[in-house]
This record gives C-alpha cells, sequence and structure tokens, in this order.
C-alpha cells in the first residue's frame, strides 16, 4: 500500500523532531533544559483568558465564515492601521489556524509546478516544505552571520530568474533573530517590486524587537505584498491557533476558497479571544512591555555566555532565538546538538534544516535560570 509521492517527499519538522525527542527524555527522569521551543513560556495577560471565557457563555459554537469571523478582521485591520500606519478592508484579511496555515493558502494560491520562491537562509523550516508541497522550487539566498544574518540584497537581485514567483521576508527572523535594517526591507521590495513577483512579509515575531524598529513592508509594495501575522509570538498564544493574512483581495478570496474546502473557518473561541488581544490596547501592550523586558535579560545572558564559551553568537536584535556556531563541539551541527543533548542535557535545534550548516538555535523563551543551568552543563562539555 503506497503512500502519494507527494506526501513522501514532506520532511517531518526537525524543530518538533528535535523537542520530541527533549520530552521523551524528561519523561523517562532525565532533567533537560530544552532550548528548542518556538513559542513563549509566558501565558497571555488575563483579558484575553476573560474573553475566552466570555465566547463560551455567549455560546459561540458555531461555525464562523471562513475568512475569519468580521469582528476579528475588523480588529486586525484596526491593529495595522494603528502600529503600522497601513488601511486595509475587512475583505482584505483572511484568518487561518495559526500563521502556518495563512503561508499554506498562500503558496497554494500562488505556485505552480517549477515556480522559484526565494528564501533568505538561514530560514524558518515550513517554508522550504511548504514551497514544495505547492510544487514550488527553493532558491535560498544565504545571509551571513558575519553581517548578523541581514541579507545583502545583492545577492538577492542576483537569485531573480524569469521563473521567480515569490521573495519570502521575515523580519525579525527565525531561526537568527536578525531585525532588517529600513533600508535592506526597502530595497529587498523594490527588487520585488521591479521584477513584479510577489512579497510575502512574514511578520510574526513583529513585537519582539529589542534593537532597531520594525518596517512594515506592505506600503512599500500594497499591490504585491501578502503580510502574514498571528497571536503565537507576540501575544503568547501559540496553542490557540490564530494566524492572518492581509493581501490583494483576488489572492485573499483564492486563499479562502482553497481554506473552505479544507478546515473552514478557524476556532471561533480563539477568534473572540483574539479580538479582545488586539482591542485591549493599552492592556496588552504593558504585556508586550513586560515579556519584551525578560526575553531583553535572556538575551543578553544566553549570548554572553555563548560568545565565552567559543560558541560565537551575532547579537539577535529580535524574537527569542541565537543562532550559535557549533563548530567547537563538532563540524556536524546535528553531531554537536546531540551531544549538547545527550551528554548536558541542553535541547537545541541544529542548523541543518535552516540551511545554517555549523549552526545551532537556541531559544531563550525559557527562564533566566534555565538559561544559566544551560550555560554551566555546556561548559562542563566542552571541558
Ligand atoms: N512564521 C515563523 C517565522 C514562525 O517561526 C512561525 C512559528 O514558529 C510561524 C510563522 C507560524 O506560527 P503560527 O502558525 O503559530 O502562527
Amino acid at each position: 500500500m503506497e503512500l502519494s509521492k507527494r506526501i513522501r517527499n514532506v520532511r517531518a519538522s526537525s524543530t518538533l523532531a528535535f523537542n520530541t525527542k527533549a520530552a521523551e527524555m524528561r519523561r523517562s527522569g532525565v532533567d533537560v533544559i530544552a532550548m528548542t521551543a518556538g513559542e513563549p513560556d509566558f501565558q497571555p495577560p488575563p483579558h484575553v483568558f476573560d474573553a475566552a471565557r466570555e465566547a463560551i457563555e455567549l455560546g459561540l459554537t458555531k461555525y464562523t465564515p471562513a475568512e475569519g469571523s468580521h469582528a476579528l478582521r475588523e480588529a486586525i485591520v484596526a491593529k495595522h492601521l494603528r502600529e503600522n500606519g497601513w488601511k486595509a478592508d475587512p475583505s482584505d484579511v483572511i484568518v487561518g489556524a495559526g500563521g502556518k496555515q495563512v503561508l499554506y493558502n498562500a503558496f497554494q494560491a500562488l505556485l505552480d509546478p517549477g515556480d522559484e520562491v526565494i528564501l533568505i537562509a538561514p530560514y524558518w523550516v515550513s517554508y522550504p516544505a511548504q514551497v514544495e508541497i505547492a510544487g514550488g522550487v527553493v532558491v535560498p539566498v544565504r545571509a551571513e552571520a558575519a553581517n548578523g544574518f541581514v541579507p545583502d540584497p545583492d545577492k538577492v537581485a542576483a537569485a531573480f530568474t524569469p521563473r521567480t514567483r515569490a521573495l519570502v521576508l521575515n523580519s525579525p527572523s527565525n531561526p537568527t533573530g536578525a531585525v532588517y535594517p529600513r533600508e535592506v526591507v526597502e530595497a529587498l521590495a523594490a527588487l520585488a517590486h521591479q521584477r513584479g513577483v510577489w512579497l510575502i512579509s512574514d511578520d510574526l515575531y513583529e513585537h519582539l524587537i529589542y534593537e532597531g524598529e520594525f518596517t512594515p513592508v506592505r506600503p512599500l509594495y500594497p499591490e504585491g505584498t501578502v503580510t502574514v501575522h498571528g497571536a503565537s509570538k507576540g501575544y503568547a498564544l501559540t496553542g490557540w491557533r490564530i494566524g492572518w493574512g492581509v493581501g490583494p483581495r483576488t489572492l485573499i478570496q483564492a486563499m479562502t476558497r482553497l481554506q473552505g474546502q479544507v478546515t473552514s473557518g478557524a476556532n471561533a473561541l480563539a477568534q473572540h479571544a483574539t479580538v479582545a488581544a488586539l482591542n485591549e490596547v493599552e492592556k496588552t501592550a504593558a504585556f508586550q512591555t513586560e515579556t519584551r523586558a525578560a526575553y531583553v535579560e535572556r538575551r543578553a545572558l544566553l549570548v554572553a555566555g555563548l560568545n565565552r564559551l567559543g560558541l560565537h553568537a551575532p547579537m539577535p536584535a529580535g524574537a527569542f532565538y541565537a543562532m550559535a556556531d557549533l563548530t567547537q563541539i563538532d563540524p556536524d551541527e546535528g553531531k554537536a546538538s546531540l551531544r549538547l543533548l545527550e551528554e548536558a542535557h541542553v535541547g537545541v535545534v541544529p542548523g541543518t534544516d535552516f540551511l545554517a550548516p555549523g549552526f545551532a538555535r537556541f531559544s531563550y523563551a525559557t527562564s533566566t535560570d534555565n538559561v544559566r543551568e544551560a550555560l554551566r552543563r555546556i561548559e562542563k562539555l566542552l571541558g
């Protein structure tokens, strides 16, 4: 009994694989410090829980429209106007089960077999997988550690071919934490515009910036930009699975047609709660300020510690990840990460699937005590 060729080519996410291995070791009694997680370790603020309870009391048990409730799409439009200075209409918005589903919809709606998508590497592991599931071809452009993993627009320009269909921008970046300076974002948007290709701007980590500023992409190229965002990172709501996309209406309608046949509207209770997360501006901003301060402290501790141990890591300006060079432990990042897990009991994600050979991703979405203890264990491993 054969599986389809398409599914046989789909790899399991390496982030999840290392997380699972760390969790298994924990279950068998090993005290593992997992720095693998791609999610905040904080709980969302109380007003979001109140709204979720209210959703139950209101009896919100029915399907919402496939594109998301009108109230949430209005709240999304208001958020982008208030925080990012650009206007959209609720009909330009689709809500999905996380930014991940929205990205999946976008690649399905935009790519024909053989179409090329330029990805800045190191990249988030699901981009290449989703591009390939849609029949697309990944064209990676490496951003160097020496430049803090900020891409060189000239190198990106050189990657365009007549088959290029889309360019993906992710600043702040998972896995590098790089925040692209405004001039780099402008140069990349100008390239997409000049070449007439789609620009997919993954803004999931917008609220997690510690140096520099977030550059909204959509105003630079409104007719070709798909903004992807969500409740997971900046609002600490990973498990409630709410993400959204904003873009040209014909594309959003196409993505909605697809989603309508695959999953329909996202979870109604979570949509209602996300309205509160977006609309109760002051409470949410206070939560984001507080969590940012915690990340800043952990980042300083982790990056200084890694560099002191000779595991060179550029200082990330955003997100909650640092990419460290593990060649000192083993030139093969997979083996080095396995040694960290099995011998030091510190879980990290090897750079292999991010296209970051020699590196591993350390998530500092964990307590300062854990960061300190992880560094102590790594120091011991290094002797
Ligand atoms: N984009 C990036 C860069 C991510 O790191 C993630 C999650 O790890 C996502 C999108 C999708 O997140 P979600 O589906 O939880 O909204």
